[in-house]
């Protein structure tokens, strides 16, 4: 089969190699959507600059695929061949805290593998994938809304729920990636009566209003606070998330606020400096850091995707057979837009 390396020096290697077999308590998949993700550009395509969870270990890309098992191997005893699978984007020991409770993100184990990153994953062909790993897809959703869930749709749907998100909130979301459009989407979705959105690049911030992510939006700056204050009496927001993982990001969220309001940050890097006493004491504010989502709460958001007829393909915006693979990760690094996807026939 063949397989996309990412060697570094933003570049893309196709690469045939053997066809994986599924050992005890993995399947095979044959990949049908494969999604770029804005950590593979950041810590793998350019340089490879991660360590520990982001240390890329010259595997196969890609951790956010979608596809049908085609294969499973011995003690597999909820995924039968022809299931349509999304796969969470991570592997845990299965034993820990962390993983116990779904976050297989947060495995504490050396075992712990990231598809993509220390396992291979699926900007290929097939994918061996570990049961627990997978989640059934309703038939209401495509491949290619799959590959959208795990990392992208599955991390602003747990932050939200963080969150608490419901009818009674004005929700605000700084930085209009496709995870910032999936935090508008389904905030709408959750019940909030307004959803600003704020991004430093004119085309994220029309592609928001343009795929209904949003209702408003707001120039990233000095003004944006003062802004989104007048959009809202003076008061704020009660529920803000930063997807941005910039300082200006999360300070803008952390500032426009609500007293009593909740602050979700899920963007990564970078970092934060604050006024404690103004900036979260007095105003008695929740400050709250979500890592990626659990495997139950992406069940649990496939079912509700199809309930809602919501389609995170809607946020995808370029799309390449694996062939162009190396197409497609340019396109992905130099995108003002939103997701970039590997698709198979
Ligand atoms: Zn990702
Ligand atoms: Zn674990």
């Amino acid at each position: 089969m063949r397989g996309a390396y990412l060697p570094g020096n933003s570049t893309v290697e196709l690469r045939e190699v053997p066809d994986p077999r599924p050992g005890s308590h993995q399947v095979l998949v044959r990949i049908r959507a494969s999604t770029i993700c804005g950590s593979d550009l950041r810590a793998i395509y350019r340089q490879h600059l991660g360590s520990g969870a982001e240390a890329y270990q010259d595997v196969i890309a890609g951790h956010e695929p979608a596809g049908e098992v085609v294969e499973v191997g011995p003690d597999c005893h909820r995924i039968r061949v022809g299931a349509r699978v999304a796969v969470y984007h991570i592997c845990g020991c299965g034993q820990c805290d962390d993983c116990r409770r779904g976050y297989l993100v947060g495995c504490s184990s050396p075992v712990r593998a990231a598809y993509g990153w220390q396992r291979d994953g699926g900007h290929a062909d097939f994918l061996l994938a570990e049961e627990d790993t997978c989640v059934p897809l309703p038939d209401a959703l495509t491949f290619l809304d799959g590959a959208c869930v795990a990392c992208g749709f599955g991390t602003a749907y747990e932050a939200l729920c963080r969150g608490d998100v419901s009818g009674r909130d004005i929700v605000l979301v700084t930085g209009l990636g496709p995870v910032g459009l999936a935090a508008g989407l389904l905030a709408g979705k959750l019940g909030a009566p307004r959803r600003i959105g704020v991004d430093l690049v004119p085309d994220r911030l029309a592609l928001a209003l343009r795929l209904g992510a949003v209702d408003e939006v707001v120039p990233a700056g000095d003004d944006a606070v003062a802004a989104i204050r007048d959009l809202t009496a003076g008061r704020g927001c009660e529920v803000t998330v930063d997807t941005s993982g910039t300082a200006s990001g999360r300070s803008t969220a952390l500032r426009a606020t609500r007293s009593w309001g909740r602050s979700v940050m899920v963007g990564e890097g970078g970092s934060l400096t604050m006024e404690v006493s103004p900036m979260l004491i007095h105003p008695q504010i929740t400050l709250c850091g979500s890592w990626v989502t659990s495997t139950w709460r992406m069940a649990r958001l496939v079912d509700d995707l199809a309930r809602w007829e919501l389609h995170p393909e809607i946020t995808v915006t370029a799309r390449f057979p694996l062939t162009e693979a190396a197409h497609a990760y340019q396109t992905a690094d130099a995108s003002t837009g939103g997701k970039v996807a590997i698709v198979m026939d």
